[in-house]
Formats: structure tokens, sequence, C-alpha cells
């Protein structure tokens, strides 16, 4: 690797999006010789300047570097059968046996035979060039990423209440609310440096109010003002419990309502049924709690949401963001300083992801494969045959799992992602990769739970070896920058798509000879999209350092590659200003500006508990490690802070099994069963116990927490229930 100096980039962990400092770093013999070791490392320290972290960084970000040398996949390789070893093969061996692969499967089942399963941790240059392999040239929808699983509730909810994706807030506001409320969220952590900014908030001003709404008392419940430990799956009980509160004590925003809304009647309607005492049954807490939350919400003057995986990973998890929308707009608390409903997306770029269109039903620019003239601007910016782009949603995560299945998939490319740890019903997961007939994984480390069923492993170029962007949860697009060589052989994903596109024949789609170039391309399907970026460039960002969409051409006076043909102005919605907040003139993205209320019943857990299962099983992310341990696993700080899994469990329930701290539980459900340790703890319910997610086969034995969960999912966003299914758990005697 080459040393360059002090070089600004991205986090490439969570949503927070921290800006990072990296500089080169001797390193010394550990044994205490003195000795400087051969080999580059590299000191992380947190950019001061960057808006969004303001020069924080939690322990991940404060380690990455350490990982960018261990178990590294350095060359292609390759094997018939997943039977046999792999063997080394050269960069053209291993893509003139991809490319041939994919045309023998489009001669055979058609394109949708292919699919490719991405990540929120691919850069959006990586995620453009997907799409337009699949879905321009090769005429498939079937591009799916683990955003799949995070956050497309949240896509879902956005679109339906708001009229567009895209959060309408900013981290200011983190600092300017009068009330918050975290929703099945534990952001200190997950999200720890948005948080830190919202605790010291928290902490000078006495007025300001702190609700969380989980069913483990977490670290982010301990900070707040209440703790509202609903039972889980009552989250649309409590919110419209409150909202009928809301009505009840005539605190709405009546003017807010008539005229930026519709749906209110209907609304009102579904509300009535959700009085004090029936939601405080159903979600075992208080009525005077239900109140009090109440009570905060109509008394402050700028009430901030904030929600994540506890609320989006649900079989009805868009009607969960709808619900909490509709306390926004009852209220009027949208579009102003310090309120909204803002959602803490999970990966570093999922939000970029999105942008670029990387999920099966999206196209860039926030368009979706549904709309005719949404397809059309893209066909015709992409120089593609009208019709070339199918209405049909292609293959969701889990459609793929089924799509093997029945083989219906004959090619899966999985790009930085670990699928075979992070999707439901594991043992259903494995089964089904087994069986693919050609799974191609591109990944920067070796070995991973996934890699077992590959049949080609393609080396990636990661963070610090690529330059590229990312967009965070504030809608702050990052320019991340390359600070030294990837090792051995790897290459940027964009460029190994793009390479596998020019020899399936479409050369003229993917001129590109660097990364900038792809962005200049990219920001041109933002333009006139509420997402508009097109007044951004590799460059600018490089000059003026991060910035926030939206961020039109018009405005900022940068002209982006002016060879591709531009999009005709009347296809276009009408186009967003520049600003911090969105909806700021409460004209929203639907076609007559208004936003709409939803009028939703809770429908509860798909798989309750009941006698054979009584328990309900909760996961979740602890602090340090980050999903499936592919990176944080191999850091020596972060294995030490969490050494083990561990399930927590009330003292009532364990003495109801028999079992003590450190006693082991076998827990089953219906698909699959797993062994932890106990920890007991007031911290949870009684009847729910929880598991972190992070373990798979790599790091621990029948320790996976997605053994037992269930697929089922939402109808509107397709994001599986991870969140809870039913248990039973039994002691385990050691021997
Ligand atoms: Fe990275 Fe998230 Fe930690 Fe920031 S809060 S340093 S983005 S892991």
């Amino acid at each position: 690797m080459t040393a360059v100096d002090s070089t600004k980039t991205l986090c490439p962990y969570c949503g927070v999006g921290c800006g990072l400092e990296v500089l080169p770093s001797p390193q010394f013999d550990q044994a205490g010789s003195g000795q400087e070791l051969s080999g580059q490392s590299w000191k992380v320290r947190g950019d001061r300047a960057h808006p969004s972290s303001q020069g924080m960084v939690c322990v991940k970000g404060a380690t990455v570097a350490e990982a960018l040398n261990r178990d590294r996949l350095l060359y292609p390789m390759i094997r018939d059968s997943l039977n046999d070893k792999f063997r080394r093969a050269s960069w053209d061996q291993a893509l003139e046996l991809i490319t041939a692969r994919i045309q023998t499967v489009r001669s055979t089942q058609g394109s949708d035979g292919v699919c490719m399963y991405g990540s929120g941790q691919l850069q959006t240059e990586d995620y453009y060039i997907a799409q337009k392999l699949l879905k321009g040239c090769l005429g498939t929808n079937n591009f799916d990423s683990n955003s799949r699983l995070c956050m497309s509730s949240t896509v879902a909810g956005y679109v339906q209440s708001l009229g567009s994706d895209g959060p309408p807030c900013c981290y200011e506001d983190l600092e300017l609310t009068d009330c918050v409320f975290l929703i099945g969220t534990n952001a200190a952590e997950c999200h720890p440096i948005s948080f830190n900014r919202l605790q010291k908030h928290h902490k000078k001003n006495p007025h300001v109010k702190m609700v969380v709404v989980d069913p483990r008392r977490t670290k982010t419940a301990e900070d707040a003002d209440l703790h509202l430990a609903i039972h889980p799956g009552t989250d649309i009980d409590l919110l419209n419990g409150i909202a009928h509160l809301l009505l009840r004590w005539d605190c709405v925003d009546a003017d807010f309502i008539a005229n930026h809304t519709e749906g209110f009647s209907e609304f009102q309607e579904v509300i009535q049924h959700y009085s004090p005492d029936v939601v405080a049954e159903r979600c075992g807490i208080s009525m005077s709690d239900l109140e009090t939350a109440a009570r905060w919400w109509a008394e402050s003057n700028r009430v901030l949401s904030l929600w994540s995986m506890g609320v989006s990973q649900s079989s009805e998890g868009t009607a969960k963001v709808r619900a909490i929308i509709n306390l926004h707009l009852m209220t009027g608390q949208i579009g102003k300083v310090g309120a909204g409903p803002f959602s803490l997306t999970g990966q570093p770029n999922a939000m970029g992801g999105r942008e670029a269109g990387g999920l099966c039903n999206l196209l860039p620019g926030y368009r979706h494969v549904k709309f005719l003239e949404q397809r059309a601007e893209v066909e015709q910016f992409w120089g593609v045959p009208a019709g070339q782009i199918s209405s049909n949603w292609g293959r969701t995560a889990w459609d793929i799992i089924t799509g093997l299945e029945t083989d219906e998939v004959g090619l899966l490319w999985i790009v930085a992602t670990n699928p075979a740890v992070s999707l439901p019903d594991l043992e259903r997961v494995k089964a089904a990769l087994w069986r693919s007939p050609f799974t191609i994984q591109q990944d920067a480390y070796y070995p991973t739970e996934t890699a077992k069923f590959a049949h080609v492993l393609l080396p990636a170029a990661q963070w610090g070896e690529k330059t590229g962007t990312m967009t965070n949860s504030e809608r702050t697009v990052t320019l991340c920058q390359a600070f030294c060589l990837p090792p051995g052989e790897a290459r940027p994903d964009w460029e190994i798509i793009a390479e596998v596109g020019c020899r399936l024949g479409f050369a003229d789609k993917f001129p590109f000879i660097s990364s900038a170039e792809v962005f200049a391309e990219y920001v041109q399907l933002t333009q006139g999209r509420v997402c508009d970026m097109s007044g951004l460039s590799h460059d600018r960002l490089r000059q003026e350092g991060p910035l926030q969409w939206p961020c039109p051409k018009e405005e900022s006076g940068i002209k982006v590659a002016e060879n591709l043909a531009p999009i005709p102005d009347q296809s276009l919605p009408k186009a967003a200003k520049p600003a911090k907040r969105l909806y700021t003139d409460h004209q929203f993205s639907s076609a007559d500006g208004r936003a709409r209320f939803s009028a939703d019943h809770s429908r509860g857990l798909a798989e309750p508990p009941d006698a054979a299962y009584p328990f309900v099983l909760t996961t979740g992310r602890l602090y340090g490690h980050w999903h499936t341990q592919t990176r944080t696993g191999r850091i020596e700080k972060i294995r030490r802070m969490h050494p083990n899994p561990f399930l927590e469990i009330h003292p009532r329930d364990a003495a109801k099994i028999g079992v003590e701290d450190h006693s082991i539980i076998e827990v089953r459900s219906r698909r699959g069963v797993a062994r932890f340790p106990a920890k007991v703890t007031t911290a949870i319910a009684p009847g729910t116990v929880f598991v972190p997610i992070h373990w798979g086969e790599l790091w621990a034995d029948q320790a996976e927490a997605n053994a037992m969960t269930h697929e089922r999912s939402c109808p509107d966003s397709k994001q599986p229930e991870l969140k809870a299914c039913a248990v039973q758990l039994t002691p385990i005697a050691i021997e």
C-alpha cells in the first residue's frame, strides 16, 4: 500500500455517516522491542470539519483501519462445485466464466434468471453501475440489497405518506427539538454519534423531553425521561393511542390538516377505537405513562421522532412508519426546525442505494419501476430500447431464496454482504444457497459464511482503497477518498460490474475511466427529483466538503457530463429547493402537494407466542459490532469488548425455566435452534428474550439469531419481521 498525507473520508459502518481523517502511522512490535514492523498501518481520527459528526467517532470508526490488512481476499478464485477446493484464477478467467454463465442463463431462462444481491456498504457509484447493468442492459429488475432487511418499510412509508422517500430532517434538529420520541431504535449503541448530539442537548436543557419506546431497557432507554416498554408488536396501538388523546384534547393543527393533508376523517374513524384503557392494556404500559407521552407531544413546540429497525423490521413495518408520520401531520410537526419524522438509517450508504435505485422496485432518482413515464425517462437516459425496464418488481432478498428453491434463479451474484448469516430462517437459506447452480461472491474478506456457497470469489477493494460517495441519514453526501491501494488484485466493485457489462456486449454503456465519471452521469438522473444532486461532483465535494441534497445544478452553477442526453423537462416533477430540511413550504412530493394520513389498525406480530412457543425472541445490535462481524470480528479491541453471544432473559422467566446467569439455554423456533449463555436481567420484559445478531458460524457454534427468525414480511415493503418470532426455551445441562 502506498502512503499519502491525511485523507478525508467517511466511516464505512453506520448511517450516521461520521467524517474521518486518516493518516499513515508506523506500526511497532507489540512485544515491546521498539522494532518498526513492515506493512502500512493507519491512524484514524474524527474529521472536525464534517458537519454531521463534528469530529466525533465511536469505537467502530476509530478502529476501522485495523481490519484493512486482515483476511483479505486477494485474487479471484473459482471452483466447479461446492465440494471442490477453490483454485486461483486470473481476472480474465473469472470474468469470462461469469460472462459465459450469464449468457447461458439468459438464453435458457431469460434475464430474470440472473440476480444480484448487494449491500448498503457499496458506494453510490457501485450501486449505479449495478442498476445500469441489471435493469438497463440485461432488462431484469433482479437487483435487491440488504437494505430490504433494514429500512425498506421506511422507504415505503415516506412514499405513501409524503409522496417520496427522503428523511425530511437533519442532525441539527437533534439539538433544536423540545421533545423527542425514539421508537424502536437503540440509538445510543447503534447510532452513537447522532445520539451523543441529542444526549448533550437533552442534558443541557431540562425542558427537553425524551421518550423511548422499546420492549428492552436499552442504553438509550436509560437516558429517557419516560421509557414505554411496550409488548413487541404493539407500536401501532401505542401510536394510535397517542393520536386518540391528541384528538380528544383538541391538540391538533386544524389549519395544517385542512391545507396540506388528505385522509384525516378516515384516520379519525380508526383512532376512536384506541382509547387509553384499551391501548394501555394491549401495550402492557400504564395509562398514566401513555397520557404523559401524549401530553409531552401536545405541549412541545418542536417534536422530533426517530426510529430504525425496531419499527421497520416488522410484518407491518410500513404501517408503523405511516402511524408515526400521522402524529406529525395531525400536529403540524413537520417541515420546521427541530421537528419531523426522522428515520435513522442502518448502513453507511443505504440512503445512497435508495437514491440510485438499489432495490428491486426502484430506479435511480427515487423512481419506481411501476410508473411508465419514470421507466421511460431512465430508458431514454441510458439509451436502451423503450420497454426494456420491466414494470414488475424484481426479486426481493427473500424472493431470491425462493427462486433458488424452485430453480428459477440460475445465477446469483452477491456483493459486499453475508446472507448466510443475515437473512431470516437460515436453515432454509443455506439449503437454497447450496442448490444454487452458480453463485459469485464479491467481497473484501475471506472466509465469510457465504463464501462456503460460492463458485467464484471476486476480491473487492473496500473502504480506503476506492473513491466514491455515500449519503448518510441526514442526506449529506460525502466523498469517501481512497488513501491506499487495494491489496493483491482487488478492484472497486463498480469496475468489476462494468467490466462484465462490457464483456456482455454493452461497452458503450460503460465508458467510465473513474468513479468521478460514473457519479457525473448518475447525478443527471436525479435532476428535478426530490433527491436532486445534479449540482454535486467529486471535485466539488473534494473542494467544499460534504453537502446535503437537494443540491440542484442550477443553484450550484456546476456543469456535469454534458455529453449525455438531458432528461426532457416536461417529464419531471418540479425541482426541489436546496435546504437542510424538506417540506418547509408544506408542499409535499405527491402529485397534489398534500401529505396523506393513513388509517391502519394494528395487526400485531406475524408469529405471536402460544402454548408451544411461549416466548417472543427479539434481536438487535451491540455497540461495537457491525452486522455479521465480517470486519469487526477481525478487530481485536471489538472482539474483547463483545467476546460472546448471549441471551437476555427476565429473572422471573429465568426462575420459571430454572436457569441462572451463564446457564446455557437452547432456543427453538418452528424453523431452527441455537444455544446461548443466559444473561439474567430486568432490562428485558417478562415473556420476551433478546439475542444479538452478530454471530454466524465463523465466530461461534450454534449462536445464529436468524436460525430462529421467519421470513413473513410487510405487504408494502416486503421487509421480513426479523425483530420478533415465537420460541421455546430449554435449559441445557453442561457435563
Ligand atoms: Fe462510524 Fe456510525 Fe460510529 Fe459514526 S457512529 S463512527 S458512522 S459506526
